[in-house]
């Protein structure tokens, strides 16, 4: 059965685990379905190990055809957008009677599937790439240091799998070339030699991208592109790939306004889907290893804001200057707050932002700091408003405890003494300043987000903290 882009979506529907609706799940929200899926009995769930903290870790197969397929998820524990595709996955296999039985039965014969999700769950519970040890599970994939890496390398040499899948989430800065788009999945056959070779091993993986590329393309056109293929001795990808398993790498990226991934998520189920499809019935073999180079190579010139033309008076002369901001997503406690950091100052013409902004004619005005000392009870939208007009950026608040509490005013607030960047932009610093003219302010800049002034628009979604 060959599924095409309306089955895509109606099984997408149908079978995405709504209990992971978010990217900071963790560990402990997977058990309860794993559980489920297990009681179905089309899976059979097994322990394979525990992470360093002793988080279990969990294989779950899937039919019993003769070509094996092993994918894990999560390796890195800030990367969650894959695991949630392989959750919907499981819903999807473990349905019926919905029209898509024949695919599954198709696959149940000819293919048996290995799924390794959440690889690294100490990671997960930090929302952090690395594991507990503090070691990148990908650059031990030679040395096995740490109990997880150890883990998947014995898997790959029980199981010797036909096909591997490595699935990670890349930063939301890449873009495809030349253009403002940013990349929503990237592809790699990771190279298993420093001279980038192609034996058949990974043409046939290039070959199944081919196919991804093409299945993709109907739902996020022109926003696919490829990974970087530096061979990198140390990674899973390149080794498993020189172990004989044709591999596969899956980057979960950025789309616009997507901030939880569900579009991305989206497109790791259909990607997956499609693939099996085609290991199955190996129709991956109609393409050739050239098609898989026309996909764009990934790009990185995308930034949070970028600010074009600003004016800076300095020593009484005046300079002309591109401003690029990023916002970092700092983790605390379970969730967590932004820092907008100025990450480069300079001609940037050749680099995007999510928002961009020519201030051509405006200039910068540093920021000030509010003399009185405030209750937090007396902040509101129209003393805020109010200050941010007058060039105020922070304000100063009577409460010891409140060092580190979150909060959305778009204002910058401060629970003792120290202040926060007022004076020009410095590389590095948090974004904190206005723009205007000598006569009125047009934007504020707190903590890199970006305000309207002349609008007066109020977005409750600002995610900061109280230093
Ligand atoms: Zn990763």
């Amino acid at each position: 059965m060959k599924l095409v882009k309306d089955d895509f979506i109606k099984a997408f529907s149908l079978y995405e685990e709504k209990a992971l609706m978010h990217r900071r799940f963790k560990h402990a929200d997977i058990i309860p379905l794993l559980g489920n899926i297990g009681s179905s009995g089309r899976f059979e769930v097994v322990e394979i190990g525990k992470s360093t903290e002793e988080r279990l870790i969990f294989r779950l197969q899937y039919g019993h055809g003769p070509i094996k397929i092993l994918l894990w998820s999560q390796m890195h524990g800030d990367e969650p957008t894959a695991t949630m595709a392989l959750f919907d996955l499981f819903n999807f296999f473990n349905g019926k009677d919905d029209g898509f039985d024949a695919y599954r039965d198709d696959i149940a014969s000819k293919v048996t599937l290995y799924f390794i999700p959440m690889l690294n769950p100490d990671g997960t519970e930090r929302f952090q790439r690395r594991t507990a040890m503090d070691v990148d599970m990908n650059r031990d994939a030679r040395a096995t240091a740490t109990v997880e890496g150890a883990l998947l390398k014995a898997q790959a040499m029980l199981l010797k799998p036909d096909f591997a899948f490595n699935l990670h989430n890349q930063n939301n800065y890449y873009n495809i070339p030349g253009t403002n788009m940013p990349v929503t999945i990237s592809l790699l056959a990771p190279a298993y030699d420093y001279a980038r070779s192609i034996n058949e091993t990974r043409g046939d993986a290039m070959r199944v991208i081919v196919g991804i590329n093409k299945v993709l393309q109907e739902f996020v056109p022109k926003a696919v592109a490829r990974y970087d293929d530096e061979h990198t001795p140390r990674g899973f990808g390149d080794n498993f790939q020189k172990w004989g398993a044709r591999t596969i790498l899956i980057e979960s990226g950025a789309y616009v306004g997507d901030t939880e991934k569900m579009l991305v998520r989206k497109c790791n189920f259909v990607a997956l889907l499609k693939a099996f499809e085609e290991i199955a019935d190996q129709s991956f073999k109609q393409y050739s290893v050239t098609d898989y180079d026309t996909i764009p190579f990934n790009d990185e010139k995308l930034h949070d804001v970028l600010l074009r033309n600003l004016t800076i008076e300095q020593h009484g002369s005046q300079i002309v200057v591109d401003i690029a901001i990023r916002q970092i997503e700092k983790t605390i406690g379970s969730d967590y707050y932004m820092e907008g950091i100025v990450e480069d100052i300079g001609d940037l013409q050749d680099f995007y932002g999510y928002q961009d902004l020519d201030v051509s004619g405006l200039k910068f005005i540093p920021a000030k700091k509010y003399d009185n000392i405030l209750l937090i009870e007396q902040l509101d939208h129209n003393l805020i408003q109010d200050l941010l007009h007058k060039g105020i950026a922070t304000v100063h608040i009577k409460d010891d405890e409140a060092a580190g509490k979150l909060h959305q005013f778009p204002i910058n607030i401060v629970s003792r003494e120290g202040f926060l960047s007022e004076g020009l932009p410095e590389l590095g610093s948090m974004a904190n300043f206005f723009i205007g003219t000598d006569e009125n302010i047009k934007y504020a800049i707190i903590n890199g987000y970006v305000l309207d002034l002349r609008v007066s628009d109020c977005n409750p979604n600002y995610k900061n903290r109280i230093y």
